[in-house]
């Protein structure tokens, strides 16, 4: 099968054209995001690959329907970037990765915590120019305290679990009861319970529904000081209001992996430009925020396992076997 894809990096390139050696289908990189003005670039592909960023709403399908687009095969799990209903309408059909370690992720927002309670970037700066002094590093001990996960689907209940080994109380808020959270003593809380978490960790997906779910009103809600972790989507938190309540104190510290407005910056080296963006320069400039640029998914087996279930789903879809990943209207998002 002929296959454009999008946002490959450099890693990923290599990685796919190893795998693919046994699929053999003919894999064509675009130096682009998809979007309107690049989606030229797929006619005559039957199949297109894209990652979280790619622009995959209905105008972007229409046009990748009429250049004779088939499948649409996005690296990812979360599939809030493609417009599902859309693509079924124009016969399009669209596969994900349903899983790959869920460790990735929930092992990365552990040690986005560690770093932002215990300093460890500042620590690492100061000692790299000979300050060896311990002053405005001091954390907490996360022993016996309450951590809440957002979220306890593979993620949030890998997270939880770890966190209880740490000797967390941990309590979880999701609509969907997870039995192995339970089983490592995960608690279900109503919405006003949230307020006795000193840590929240977001891991739910990004819907309607949970868009700036961290907004002025539930901030003002948390616990004063509560540290707030984001390896989920950016579009979760509503970054301005966060920066208001990190500005007064009320939210402790932010570690995001994930940022509203990433699409334009992330997988990018822009060390050299200036960064028209506000909102972010304003996040970095906080001695208690830590960012990353969307890295949690980013270990070895994880990577793997994505290309390799994405070439599997267009050999199924080339072979015309039935297509065990694909997003069908009305699943839930995650
Ligand atoms: P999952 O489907 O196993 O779990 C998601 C959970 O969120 C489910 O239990 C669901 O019921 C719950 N949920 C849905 N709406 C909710 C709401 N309003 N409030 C509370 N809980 C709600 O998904 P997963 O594999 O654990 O992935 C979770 C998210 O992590 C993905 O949606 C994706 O956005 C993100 N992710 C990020 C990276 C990264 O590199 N930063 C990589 C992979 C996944």
């Amino acid at each position: 099968m002929r296959v454009a894809i999008f946002s490959a990096e450099k890693y990923e390139r290599k990685l796919l054209d190893e795998r693919n050696a046994s699929h053999g289908h003919e894999l064509v990189y675009v130096d682009a995001l998809l979007a309107a003005s690049t989606a030229s670039a797929a006619v005559g592909f039957p199949v297109v690959s894209v990652f979280v960023n790619d622009i995959v709403d209905r105008d972007v399908l229409k046009r990748l329907a009429a250049g004779g687009t088939q499948l649409v095969a996005t690296r990812s799990t979360g599939f809030n970037h493609i417009d599902v209903e859309a693509a079924t309408e124009l016969g399009v059909k669209v596969v994900r990765v349903t899983e790959y370690s869920p460790n990735s992720v929930a092992e990365f927002a552990v040690g986005l915590l560690l770093a932002l309670n215990r300093k460890i970037p500042r620590a690492y700066n100061r000692t790299r120019e000979g300050n060896f002094e311990l002053d405005g590093l001091m954390g907490f001990d996360l022993f016996g305290r309450t951590v809440a996960v957002i979220g306890t689907g593979r993620i949030g209940t890998v997270f939880a679990r770890i966190m209880a080994g740490f000797g967390c109380n941990v309590i979880g808020f999701d609509a969907r009861r997870s039995p192995e959270f339970e089983k490592i003593g995960g608690r279900y809380v109503g919405v006003d319970e949230m307020a006795e978490a000193d840590v929240i960790s977001l891991h739910c997906p990004l819907t309607p529904e949970t868009h700036h779910i961290v907004n002025a009103r539930s901030l003002a809600g948390m616990k004063r000081g509560t540290l707030l972790i984001n390896t989920s989507r950016g579009g979760l938190v509503d970054t301005e209001a966060a920066i208001e309540a990190l500005k007064s104190g009320q939210l402790g510290g932010m570690a995001l992996d994930v940022y509203e407005q990433e699409a334009s910056l992330f997988f990018k080296d822009l060390s050299s430009t200036v960064i028209p963006d506000d909102v972010i320069q304003r996040l970095v400039s906080f001695p208690n925020v830590i960012l990353t640029g969307h890295q949690a998914f980013f270990t070895r087996e994880a990577l793997t396992t994505i290309l390799q279930t994405t070439l599997a789903s267009i050999s199924d879809f080339a072979a015309g076997r039935p297509l065990a990943n694909e997003i069908v209207v009305g699943l839930a998002n995650t």
